[in-house]
């Protein structure tokens, strides 16, 4: 189901709206931080349909919007 090597994934920081790209492994696990606000980004795709994304604020900061 899965590629057999990295995809590259656009898209834009919920943090500070900054475009930034990462790419997901073969194991569906995509790790990206936002080099602009060093929010970090950890999304694992379960499925086709269904991605499960983890968000983290810098160290001593807050996430500031989620959309
Ligand atoms: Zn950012």
């Amino acid at each position: 189901m899965y590629q057999e090597k990295n995809t590259p994934v656009l898209g834009y920081c919920r943090n500070c709206g900054q475009k930034i790209m990462g790419y997901r492994n073969a194991d569906g696990l995509l790790k990206v931080e936002c080099p602009f606000c060093h929010t970090r980004y950890v999304s694992q795709q379960k499925s086709r349909r269904h991605i499960v994304e983890d968000i983290y604020a810098p160290t001593g900061e807050e996430v500031i919007s989620y959309n």
